[in-house]
């Protein structure tokens, strides 16, 4: 589903990725941990077209994302990002997050794209909201219908920063609950996440970045298992 190869970015002169390499095949749940600055968030923001690179190569879904030919639209529409930011549009309601960008990117009907968000807030646990503001929710209802605007597109890939790391801690559960659920309907996802529990449970492999590089790679089992 994604296929890095030697992947080098820099912000002017500092290199924020160096040669990062790796793939992800689909269904695969890849959760990323590193410390802060160590590149994480810019190599998600790669992946979705966020960030251009400066050399290697990103394939996604067989679409080489870097090639000028290439319609960053239609990658853009395969993966689905949730970031700590909630980024909901606060004068629409939860309804209406979910049913725009269906309409407009994806040419459904309204009634269609009612139906679809309803059913993807019925699975997100708060389809009793779809007629409020975003404002009126609290921040783990918020993450959780921002993950629902992402599904609405029917993503074949899902790429989260640091989804939990805006939310107060009793808040916590219920967005990794959500996550949990995808994990297990076999979505592909890249998790950027400090939730080591999340890790250890969901996470077929776990890559450690430092210094804008893979560090290390491995089963959680190698990560946290003491010798
Ligand atoms: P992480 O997600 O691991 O915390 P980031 O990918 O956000 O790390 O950032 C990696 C490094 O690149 C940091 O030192 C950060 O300050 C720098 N950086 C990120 N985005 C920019 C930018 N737009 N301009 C300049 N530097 C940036
Ligand atoms: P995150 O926590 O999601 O990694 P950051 O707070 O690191 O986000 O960055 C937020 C935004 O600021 C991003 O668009 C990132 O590219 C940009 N940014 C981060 N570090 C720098 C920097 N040193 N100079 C300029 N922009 C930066």
């Amino acid at each position: 589903m994604i296929e890095a190869r030697d992947v080098v970015k820099y912000f002017g002169r500092f290199k924020a990725l160096d040669r990062v390499s790796f793939d992800v095949r689909e269904g695969e749940k890849v959760v990323i941990l590193g410390p802060s600055g160590s590149g994480k968030s810019t190599l998600l923001r790669s992946i979705n077209q966020l960030e251009t690179i400066d050399a290697g190569r990103i394939v996604v879904n067989g679409i080489d994302i870097n090639d000028p030919a290439t319609d960053i639209t239609r990658v853009r529409e395969e993966v689905g990002m949730v970031f700590q930011s909630f980024n909901l549009f606060p004068h629409k309601t939860v309804l209406e997050n979910l049913t725009l960008a269906q309409v407009v990117v994806r040419k459904r009907s309204r009634q269609e794209a009612r139906e679809k968000g309803l059913e993807l807030l019925r699975k997100v646990g708060i389809a009793e909201k779809a007629d409020v503001f975003p404002g009126r929710l609290s921040g783990g209802q918020q993450q959780r219908v921002a993950i629902a605007r992402s599904l609405a597109m029917d993503p074949k890939l899902m790429l989260f920063d640091e989804p939990t790391s805006a939310l107060d801690p009793e808040m916590i559960g219920e967005v990794l609950d959500v996550m949990k659920g995808l994990a297990r309907e076999g979505m592909t996802m890249v998790v950027v996440t400090h939730e080591m529990g999340f890790a250890r449970e969901v996470a077929d492999r776990v890559i450690f970045m430092d210094h804008g590089a893979i560090v290390e790679e491995g089963t959680p089992e190698h990560f946290f298992t003491s010798p």
